[in-house]
């Protein structure tokens, strides 16, 4: 059994491997900077620890990771609201703070698992991308392109850890991972937004024309996924995609959010300069090639699009209702 450190792991994918994990019989170190609702189900397993701290407090992340065989780095900032807003804590925490983990897992000969992200594919328009395609990113002054390209230095550190340390790592591409735990009901990523919208019986607020596209993977697929890999010899040293096929625009996500919800909202456009201002672009299309995490990981995901809102929307019901916590 492995001594496995996850960076994040109080977060919202985080928190499912967590779980899967301790399942598996390993011992879990949750390191994040959040208070822990997420994982506070755990707290009471002998083989689980949380260490409520920051990646860039280096002295405490190293104390870690010297204890551990694998470490699975998840920590980042990843709502698209947060790194427009707030582009300097995004380089910092996305950047120095996984080199700190490349640097220290490497000198500990640990095993990296990196969450990286469909954002490096940037608005390449040829879907579906395999792992191997072109990254077409806007400019600089732009601030949504920040956390692409923190993103893609962490998988350029990965590959130039491995080439001259010998690190070994499994680098994993999200594709909109979505479920109970996700955010905050209205803030974050589109569906807590919508679900909030639809709950209060207000508008659903597309941006733009909402024929954008995005997938959607229920997280604990992309859970499935990651552990999967982690333990996987031949996923080593490679990036992979976890991420639906069914592509869906996001008109047609509100419709069948407010289709499997029973929800009555209307359905509204707001452009996307009223809501970010000019730090922001859409992506058109996002769809992920899953070829190779198929052959590979032998994975794909499993869950319908219905059935993920279902229990997605069951959830937010009952935390809106004060009925529930965080798990
Ligand atoms: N979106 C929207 N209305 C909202 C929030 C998001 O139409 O209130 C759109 C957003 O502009 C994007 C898509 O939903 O096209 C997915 O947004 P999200 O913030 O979840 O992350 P992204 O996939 O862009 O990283």
């Amino acid at each position: 059994m492995a001594a496995i450190l996850i960076t994040g792991g109080a977060g919202f994918l985080g928190s499912y491997v967590c779980e899967r994990l301790l399942a598996l019989g390993h011992s879990v170190v949750a390191f994040d900077m959040s208070n822990g609702e997420k994982i506070e189900h755990l707290l009471s397993n002998p083989s689980f620890r949380f260490v409520q701290d920051s990646i860039l407090n280096a002295p405490a992340l190293e104390r870690e990771i010297d204890r551990s065989d694998i470490v699975v780095h998840f920590a980042a900032i990843a709502d698209p609201k947060r790194y427009v807003m707030e582009p300097l804590v995004t380089l910092q925490i996305d950047l120095q703070g996984a080199l700190n983990v490349f640097q220290m897992a490497s000198k500990r000969k640990a095993k990296v698992i990196f969450a990286s992200t469909s954002e490096v594919y940037g608005k390449n328009p040829r879907v579906p991308w395999k792992e191997t395609d072109d990254r077409v990113l806007g400019s600089t002054h732009v601030n949504r392109w920040c956390y692409a390209t923190a993103k893609a230095a962490g998988e350029h550190y990965c590959y130039a850890y491995h080439q001259s340390e010998g690190m070994t790592f499994v680098t994993y591409r999200f594709f909109n991972v979505y479920g109970p735990r996700l955010d905050d009901l209205g803030s974050g990523r589109v569906l807590p937004i919508f679900l909030k919208q639809c709950l209060q019986d207000e508008p659903i607020t597309i941006h733009g024309d909402g024929s954008q596209t995005r997938t959607f993977v229920y997280v604990e697929d992309a859970a499935d996924g990651v552990v999967r890999g982690m333990f996987e010899k031949q996923a080593e040293n490679q990036v992979f995609n976890i991420g639906s096929s069914q592509e869906l625009s996001i008109l047609e996500l509100a419709q069948k959010l407010k289709e499997v919800g029973k929800f009555s909202s209307s359905i509204t456009t707001v452009t996307h300069q009223e809501v970010f201002g000019n730090s922001y672009e859409d992506i058109p299309r996002r769809v992920p090639d899953v070829s190779k995490s198929k052959k590979i990981l032998k994975w794909e995901a499993t869950t319908s699009i219905e059935d993920g809102l279902f229990k997605t929307i069951e959830y937010y019901r009952r935390r809106s209702q004060g009925q529930c916590a965080q798990v």
